[in-house]
């Protein structure tokens, strides 16, 4: 996320960010208080953005860049992204999605989506331990870099460096730039290596098994789907709970008792929902009977 902002922003330029939960809420507060002129763009929690909306602000605005959610894991939201990048470029802007947790869990159409710039993280469905967060950069996205009047606020993740690091500087040449840790690399190439053996598609037709199984299970104990089935993010479902459930002492037992960790609502959800991640590994219905199991007991 911050790779993005301070690359690909400088203060004083204009950035639309779609918020519909807390993810878009983070990138609107870090572009603002990088001294970017930051509109956001506020959706009701559980609802997809709403492209006409979205599309009136760009047009009021005329951004550098817009950034949307494409998985909201705060609400469990899985955002369409046909045209969204088409309509940016129209108006001269970039277009940037987190796709955090839907990378490998749900369609992510980088190139036929249009987008320029995407951020993600190994330990969601890529199903890897923490500490690495894949970028991708367009060519449109570069060439707009090239044009920065003041240099990048950060040494870590200037994309100048690091294009020269991976040697696609000029010349092709490459130069020290940090010390890696390799230790992740071989983690993420292991776990690439199994999401191809896999295969993608069937990859993500296990998590949204995963997810229905779950609803499914989860309805006769009173837990309803907060989001319409046309936008749900399989590997992050969000449940309304029933009547009377003292939901915070129940999260506390799975965890203490059971080793399941159930995530709470959170801003205007909070108290009202349970958010329930079946990713990666996890996205199996043997997860999925072993939490409902346990919270027959914990009720
Ligand atoms: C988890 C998540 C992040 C943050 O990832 P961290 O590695 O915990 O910083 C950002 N965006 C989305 C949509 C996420 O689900």
């Amino acid at each position: 996320m911050e790779f993005i902002a301070v690359n690909f922003l400088e203060p004083g330029d204009r950035a639309v960010v779609a918020v519909h939960g807390v993810f878009g809420m983070r990138m609107a507060n870090l572009t603002e208080s990088m001294g970017v002129e930051t509109r956001r763009v506020p959706f009701e929690w559980g609802k997809p953005v709403d492209r006409d909306i979205l599309f009136a602000a760009i047009d009021e605005v005329r951004p550098k860049l817009v950034h949307v959610v494409s998985g909201e894991t705060s609400t469990g939201v899985y955002q369409d992204m046909a045209g969204m990048a088409d309509f940016a470029h129209q108006r001269g802007a970039l277009f940037s999605i987190d796709c955090v947790t839907s990378l490998s869990g749900m369609p992510v159409e980088i190139d036929r989506w249009g987008v320029d710039l995407a951020f993600s993280g190994t330990q969601k469905c890529l199903g890897c331990p923490p500490g690495l967060s894949p970028v991708t950069v367009s060519e449109r996205a570069v060439k707009s870099f090239e044009g920065r009047r003041t240099p990048v606020p950060s040494f870590y993740l200037n994309l100048k460096e690091l294009l020269a690091y991976v040697g696609t500087g000029k010349g092709g040449a490459r130069a020290y730039h940090h010390t890696a840790p390799v230790n992740m690399v071989y983690a993420l190439n292991e776990a690439l290596r199994l999401i191809l053996e896999e295969g993608l598609e069937v990859r993500w037709q296990r998590h949204q098994s995963a997810a229905e199984y779950l609803i499914g299970q989860m309805k006769p104990l009173g837990f309803e789907p907060l989001v319409d089935a046309s936008c749900r993010l399989h590997p992050l479902t969000t449940l309304r709970l029933p009547e009377g459930l003292d939901e915070a002492a129940v999260r506390g037992r799975l965890l203490k008792e059971d080793d399941i960790e159930v995530g709470g609502g959170l801003g205007p959800l909070a108290g009202k929902i349970w958010r329930i991640g079946l990713m990666g590994e996890n996205a199996r219905p043997e997860v999925v009977d072993r939490l409902v199991a346990a919270l027959q007991r914990q009720l």
